[in-house]
């Protein structure tokens, strides 16, 4: 598959249709502008990759729709050279958004298949995250902490207490927390003890799964 100018036009509209469901971010909706989505998905959804929709991506899991990656990553608020950790490689387009905003981005998925098949895509197409990590996300990635900010992709039961010890004071964590649906929830590290929490929507993910070993 390439990327061709019909493609480009389908993701300006894509941007226009997120800009009209709220998102004011100019840099974010530069980079929805910029990720050739219908890369990052199985060819037969090509017709369908600039409608505002999930898919799925394999191993059950499935790509966000794009309103709602335009949403946690308005959120995190991401400055040039802030290191981001990302819980959910999935297909990597989210990664790749972080990457546009030219974020240092650590990534961690726990479905090796998928680890396998993006960490591939990204050489291919040349996005270069810091690490791709085969992991469990509960944990965080403590060698690379602290982070200036922290997104979780799937649906978390509990919000896990290593991912908001890895924040930076003045850090974002942003997650969905629930099982069946989840509420969008972001945590600013207002200093070493005290953290804002707010609470910004309903969305509905796959879950956060915890590893039984
Ligand atoms: N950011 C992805 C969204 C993928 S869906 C994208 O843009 O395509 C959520 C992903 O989280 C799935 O790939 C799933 O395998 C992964 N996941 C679930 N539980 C996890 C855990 N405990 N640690 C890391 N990844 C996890």
């Amino acid at each position: 598959m390439k990327d061709t100018l019909k493609h480009s036009g389908m993701r300006n509209k894509l941007a226009q249709v997120i800009a009209k469901k709220g998102i004011q971010d100019k840099n974010v909706l530069k980079a929805i502008r910029k990720v050739p989505r219908h890369l990052f998905l199985d060819s037969s959804f090509e017709e369908h990759a600039y409608q505002d929709k999930a898919f799925p991506i394999g191993a059950s899991q499935t790509i966000s729709q794009p309103y709602t990656v335009a949403f946690q990553t308005e959120l995190l608020e991401v400055k040039p050279n802030d290191s981001i950790l990302e819980i959910g490689t999935g297909s990597g387009y989210q990664t790749a958004i972080l990457l546009e905003l030219k974020a240092k981005v650590f990534t961690i998925e726990r479905q090796q298949e998928l680890f396998k098949k993006t960490k591939l895509f990204f050489e291919k197409m040349g996005y270069r995250p810091k690490k791709i990590i085969f992991g469990d996300g509960y944990k965080g990635l403590p060698s690379d902490a602290p982070f200036d900010g922290i997104i979780v992709t799937a649906g978390a039961p509990f919000v896990p207490k290593p991912l908001l010890s890895q924040l930076k004071v003045g850090g974002r964590l942003v997650i969905p927390v629930g099982t069946d649906e989840q509420i969008m929830t972001r945590y600013t590290r207002k200093s070493e003890k005290e953290f804002e929490k707010e609470e910004l929507g309903l969305f509905k993910f796959v879950p956060l799964l915890e590893d039984k070993n």
